[in-house]
């Protein structure tokens, strides 16, 4: 790491540079300290900042090994090619207050691509929002959304609701219809109510599976499906 910091004000303190860094050699040192720059921020990643920070005279405070500014994130991970990759921890919505904004309130929004499999992650605490103008607002719930993408199928989790999809079978406007599988009892859909989807052809569009929830389910709209309302509508109008 020291050896790194030295080349670097080497190549900082060449003498090509010191002209404005005019000319191909000049060009080609820049290029290297650039390099060598990104090794350092590669390098740095491994850092632990084992002997803590030091405080700068204007309030920073940076790692005494590294040289990482203690407040500010890192721009790139470093991941393990083999063995048990760690992205993150498992964050859930910090506050019972209704923001005003979704920018407030977001936590988080996350992705990633995983051999072909897509994930994407995105925690909020509840706001306000105005559906048509300023005189209807609804509430957005405090949610965890999780969403996973294998080929045509999408699995999403939130806070209420469990859901399976098939994707595109058709315009996404129109709104599934939902039913339950009569099979069941209502005694049992109401431990566990599944509702299945299908397009106005008829067609399997996906499940949804309400989670058991340790309280009674809020009234607030989740802001995955938007429309709880229609579907549960759709459900209760088809044969059971
Ligand atoms: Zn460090």
């Amino acid at each position: 790491m020291v050896r790194l910091r030295r080349s670097m004000d080497f190549a900082s303190q060449h003498p090509a540079l010191l002209k404005y860094g005019a000319g191909k050699l000049g060009t080609q040192v820049a290029e290297i300290y650039q390099q060598l720059g990104l090794a350092w921020e590669f390098l740095g990643l491994q850092c632990l900042h084992w002997d803590g920070f030091a405080k700068a005279a204007n309030g920073t405070e940076t790692c005494k090994i590294c040289g990482k500014v203690k407040s500010q994130g890192d721009a790139w991970l470093l991941l393990p090619k083999n063995g048990r990759k760690i992205v993150g921890r498992r964050l859930l919505p910090t506050s019972k207050k209704t923001f005003s904004s979704e920018e407030k309130a977001r936590l988080l929004v996350d992705s990633i691509e995983f051999h072909g499999a897509k994930l994407k992650v995105e925690v909020q605490n509840a706001y306000r929002k105005s559906l048509f103008g300023k005189k209807r607002d609804i509430t957005i719930a405090a949610d965890r959304m999780v969403r996973l993408s294998e080929g045509d199928i999408e699995c999403r989790f939130d806070t209420h609701t469990m859901q399976l999809r098939l994707l595109e079978r058709g315009p996404r406007n129109r709104l599934p219809f939902g039913a339950f599988p009569w099979e069941l009892s209502r005694k049992q859909l109401k431990k566990f109510p599944i509702i299945l989807e299908y397009d106005h052809q008829g067609r399997f569009l996906g499940l949804t599976l309400f989670r058991q929830q340790p309280r009674a389910r809020s009234r607030q709209v989740s802001r995955t499906n938007g429309r709880p309302e229609n579907r549960q509508a759709a459900a209760t109008g088809s044969p059971i």
